[in-house]
């Protein structure tokens, strides 16, 4: 080990990285998302090391060629273990107050999901407990959620709002997501999901509420930049096509960029109308028609697959990964974190890809890094091992990443870097603040 500069044509780094079984990185991807066998081909380097300097990555490979280039005083001995980089969780339905755990017995009875939403449970109960949360206790809430997901590993958070419905609600949620930004060191990915369930209040008058949504608490969220997305849940009964386009055609109008929850429970052709308006992500797809395939495949619509979902909805029925990879869509992971889908460690969701959705532990990794990166518009600066990019880097105490995917139940992360600064290690936070 060098802890001084022995040759004249080294050049500083804050951090140096070494030793490391496999370096995972990623690479060759920031462009355009990995498709198809491009997914199973995560570059791994064997001895690896990563040069960090200024939060950014400045040199990754051998470690006797990063050293060759780059000395620090300040060192990592990551013998035995992988690197990879920090995971990116592309959905989550972040922003809630509340649980839900008595619905958990509903679903062991057999009562489906669009029933409990009838019966005013479902996101109608955790609307009820949001609006009645001060931002402050919201922001507590979210900010704890937030840093323990980011002990297991997750760097960069797509986070929606949706559970406040009404435009004070909304923007109250969305205002949360902009403080845990600066108030916790991951990364938010904020998305405004005003049309994630229809309020009781607007019972019977979908096309009204859309009108609002549209009208008047689109033009305001863009006004005030407090969202990167608009998403919609299309699905039977609640936002259909038409109002799913309107939903979306208005974000687009106010600089919100497209997303959608499609064919999750009913093959309604959401998929399709991702690709017509351009979404850049289509979710969930678990009954999406050979039409969508094509229409996603056509628009360069990622896939954003939620494994998590069908289990604890326990509806038994998964989206077919293999079909979407096979024809050349570009798939990414996310957890669906909410209160139906309360996963704390995104290991489960990357475990579920395998078990679930057959992909293979490489598939899985990239859906959950450079992919999923992609998919919230971030693949220039994260997802990925490379000179430039963010040092947001996981070291996990595994000798083969391939563990990633095999163990189940455990957090294999050892340590989290995010910017190059480590904030967490075995399991516990080293900073709470950004
Ligand atoms: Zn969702």
């Amino acid at each position: 080990m060098k802890d001084a500069r022995t040759n004249l044509s080294e050049s500083p780094a804050d951090l140096i990285i070494e030793n490391a079984r496999q370096v995972v990185t990623l690479q060759g991807h920031s462009l355009k998302p990995a498709c198809g066998q491009q997914m199973d081909e995560v570059g791994i380097i064997e001895d690896g090391a990563v040069a960090i300097s200024n939060g950014q990555i400045v040199e990754v490979g051998r470690t006797n060629f990063v050293n060759e280039h780059f000395f620090s005083q300040n060192r990592i001995d990551a013998t035995g273990k992988v690197v990879t980089p920090g995971f990116v969780d592309a959905h989550a339905h972040l922003v809630f107050a509340g649980s839900r755990e008595t619905e958990l017995e509903m679903k062991i009875k057999g009562v489906e999901y669009l029933d409990i939403l009838k019966r005013g449970g479902g996101i109608l109960r955790t609307v009820r407990d949001t609006r009645a949360a001060s931002k402050q206790q919201l922001q507590e809430i979210c900010k704890a959620r937030a840093l323990s997901l980011l002990t297991c590993g997750v760097t960069t958070i797509e986070a929606k709002s949706g559970y406040g419905l009404t435009l004070e609600d909304e923007v109250k949620s969305l205002e949360v997501i902009r403080e845990l930004n600066k108030s916790t060191p991951l990364t938010f990915i904020p998305t405004f999901l005003g049309a994630h369930a229809i309020p009781s209040e607007y019972s019977g008058r979908v096309s009204e509420y859309v009108d609002t949504v549209c009208d008047v608490w689109i033009p305001e969220i863009g006004k005030k930049k407090l969202a990167t997305f608009c998403d919609v849940f299309c699905e039977k009964g609640v936002f259909e096509i038409d109002n799913s386009r309107r939903i979306l055609e208005a974000g687009k109008r106010n600089g919100l960029l497209p997303r959608i929850h499609a064919d999750e429970f009913y093959p309604l052709g959401g998929a399709v109308l991702a690709g017509e308006v351009g979404a850049i992500s289509a979710d969930h797809l678990l009954n999406m028609s050979s039409l969508g395939v094509e229409s996603l495949k056509h628009a360069g619509t990622i896939a954003t697959l939620l494994p998590a979902a069908p289990l604890t909805l326990m509806i038994d029925k998964y989206p077919d990964a293999r079909n979407l990879i096979s024809n050349g869509v570009p798939v990414a992971l996310g957890s669906d974190l909410s209160p139906s889908c309360w996963i704390e460690n995104y290991q489960l969701v990357l475990n579920l890809a395998c078990y679930k959705l057959r992909m293979t532990p490489a598939e899985a990794l990239t859906a959950a890094t450079i992919n999923a990166a992609h998919s919230v518009r971030m693949a220039q600066r994260i997802g990925s091992i490379e000179k430039g990019k963010s040092a947001d880097l996981l070291i996990l105490e595994v000798s083969d990443y391939r563990s990633l995917a095999y163990r189940l139940g455990g957090n294999q992360v050892n340590a989290v870097l995010k910017n190059g600064r480590p904030v967490a290690r075995e399991g516990k936070l080293l900073v709470a603040e950004g």
